[in-house]
């Protein structure tokens, strides 16, 4: 059977809760300091495809990708799941801190594992995205507003903006974690409690990976969407990222959810 299916079957199991009571093995921290120094070097990637990535091809192609400056030994950990053990602390960093990645147009997201977490117990559902924001009002560009609207998309990390706190150019961008379970936003509405007008302030995502045009989420495409297929185009997300390429337009909103108001 499936090593992997295994582990599933043993995780639904709960094999804790069976009749063996026999008291588990434990071990001292200090007995663990050589695996401990090893994960230190290590990252965890995993790769959003619904094709098994070869792992040939995943070793080639990843230190071009990360631009590694020394040898990253890989191992395969799973399904679409790796290993990566780094001889550079620069080159992990970059892998970590530097994404979003991507793998022929996949998505791979890097994460550091600790503690008696194992593969399978890792979380991938977040990734830190720069996100240009079109068609912000003048009055807008400062840090801290800039951080309110961030918080709007997720958790911010970085905001970019001159030593006086003001964004200057076309947009601002600010750094922001999300969560990628959840469809990207295109836009966001934005009125004065003193006045009535909307202003429609556009995303757009640098670095974005494929993402499925159907229901705005990273990590599988439109065919493999499990959205019902009667719902299937009614977001229309191809049309966002034009009107993003376009920079955008001041426009009365038309939808029924309120603004955000400062
Ligand atoms: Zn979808």
């Amino acid at each position: 059977m499936d090593p992997d299916k295994v582990v599933r079957l043993v995780t639904a199991l709960k094999l804790s809760s069976s009749p063996n009571k026999d008291p588990p093995i434990t071990f001292e921290a200090d007995s663990l300091l050589i695996g401990e120094q090893r994960i230190g070097r290590c990252l965890v990637a995993k790769v959003f495809s619904s094709k098994a990535v070869n792992h040939e091809a995943f070793v080639n192609q990843i230190p071009r990708i990360l631009q590694a400056t020394k040898h990253i030994e890989i191992g395969v950990l799973g399904d679409n799941l790796f290993l990566l053990d780094f001889k550079s602390i620069q080159d992990k960093k970059r892998a970590l801190y530097g994404g979003p990645w991507n793998l022929f147009r996949d998505l791979i997201i890097f994460r550091e594992p600790s503690g008696m977490q194992t593969p399978n117990m890792m979380s991938f559902t977040e990734i830190s995205i720069w996100i240009q924001c079109y068609n912000l009002p003048l009055i807008f560009l400062h840090k801290d507003f800039l951080e309110k609207l961030g918080n709007h998309l997720g958790v911010v990390e970085e905001i970019d903006t001159k030593e006086n706190g003001f964004a200057m150019g076309r947009y601002a961008r600010v750094k922001v974690r999300i969560d990628i379970s959840k469809p990207l936003k295109q836009h966001i509405r934005l009125s004065l409690a003193s006045d009535e007008d909307e202003v429609f302030v556009i995303f757009s995502y640098e670095r974005l990976p494929d993402f499925c045009y159907n229901c705005g989420i990273i990590g599988h495409s439109f065919r493999n969407c499990d959205v019902d297929p009667q719902e299937k185009g009614k977001l229309n997300y191809i049309s966002w990222l034009k009107a993003v390429q376009r920079g955008g337009g001041r426009v009365k909103s038309r939808q029924s959810s309120p603004p955000n108001t400062w």
